[in-house]
């Protein structure tokens, strides 16, 4: 059913993620990572690929424990609890992936992929009711009901993406963590799916991480942005302020980065040189100094702290928290 039901923030406090790499090197995949998410709100998360996006992804539905930190879903602290505790919460947060087809089971049809969620979970009953419920799933998400008996292989990228969807709602989630959930997908395609996830959200009152590489993407579904470099909160803000005047220099390369003349074409703006650094050997100081284009030499060896600069809008950077104190907003 459709009980309007979320009202429970979802918090991270302090999440760490280090792990062996390659030699025996340890990688700081995610490095004390904090951030809270109100029901109904939708906090866009983004950064290049290896900043720590999907790591965070699968630390928040337990695919992963984090190394340490804490994640809270109002006052039930879900990295503290063991797998049976962890059950009922396992539906409330759910994880829709980049590429449905390699999650969707490829014997199974549209109807026997949503009626093995419900059975698993035991949603609803065999027969009629589950049925019942598949048809409800697919008009939510709409999919037209002759696609019931289709195969993954006979779905378009995003009618697989709708299927995946639906799988998601299908357990009754109060968080939904889109992970580069609509980048796969062309972009006429895109826009339909992203139109479809804005009218799941108020219909459903759910609450959303959407997570991309790409700031364009995400400005407009959410309410607040943040960004994430190596393992860290670069800046964190209401969308329009991140998105249009960003604090932070990383910020403002892929603010760039969205501003080239093609949409079609999301190339790295040729300003942000270079590479992400290795997590397993993350830059002194400043882990974005190799590759600003303001660096000075404090921000070599002096760490910035994440300080708010404006109401509601953080970043970490020494120069940005010096203009923020020079001419108060
Ligand atoms: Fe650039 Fe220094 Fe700011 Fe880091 S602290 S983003 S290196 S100016
Ligand atoms: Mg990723």
């Amino acid at each position: 059913g459709e009980l309007i039901s979320n009202t429970e923030t979802l918090t991270v406090e302090n999440l760490v993620k280090h792990y062996k790499g390659a030699g025996g090197a340890v990688v700081h995949a995610l490095d004390g990572v904090s951030f809270t998410v109100a029901p109904g709100e939708t906090l866009g998360i983004v950064g290049e690929s290896g900043c720590g996006k999907s790591t965070l992804a699968r630390l928040l539905v337990r695919l992963e424990h984090p190394t340490s930190g804490r994640v809270l879903l109002g006052d039930t602290e879900l990295t503290a609890l063991g797998p049976r505790a962890m059950r009922p919460y396992r539906r409330r947060v759910q994880l829709v992936f980049q590429d449905p087809y390699a999650s969707l089971h490829p014997r199974l049809t549209v109807e026997q992929t949503l009626a093995e969620v419900l059975g698993v979970h035991g949603l609803s009953a065999r027969g009629a009711e589950r049925s019942a419920r598949v048809t409800e799933l697919m008009e939510m998400v709409g999919l037209p009901s002759r696609l019931r008996d289709r195969y993954p292989v006979q779905l378009s990228g995003g009618q697989r993406q709708r299927v995946g969807i639906a799988r998601a709602l299908a357990v009754e989630p109060d968080v939904l963590i889109l992970d580069e959930a609509v980048s796969a997908l062309d972009v006429s395609v895109q826009a339909e799916v992203m139109n479809l996830l804005v009218r799941l959200r108020e219909r459903l009152n759910l609450t959303y991480l959407f997570i991309s590489h790409d700031l364009a993407m995400v400005r407009h579904i959410s309410d607040r942005v943040l960004v994430l470099y190596l393992g860290k909160v670069a800046e964190v803000g209401p969308w329009r302020e991140v998105s249009d005047e960003p604090l932070h220099p990383y910020a403002r390369s892929l603010r760039d980065a969205g501003l080239v003349p093609d949409p079609s074409r999301r190339t790295p703006a040729p300003m942000l040189g270079g590479e992400v650094p290795n997590a397993a050997r993350p830059p002194a100081g400043c882990r974005f100094h190799p590759r600003c284009p303001v660096a000075e030499d404090r921000c070599r060896t002096d760490e910035p702290a994440l300080l708010e600069l404006r109401p509601g809008h953080q970043a970490a950077c020494h120069v940005a928290a010096d203009a923020a104190t020079v001419s108060p907003i």
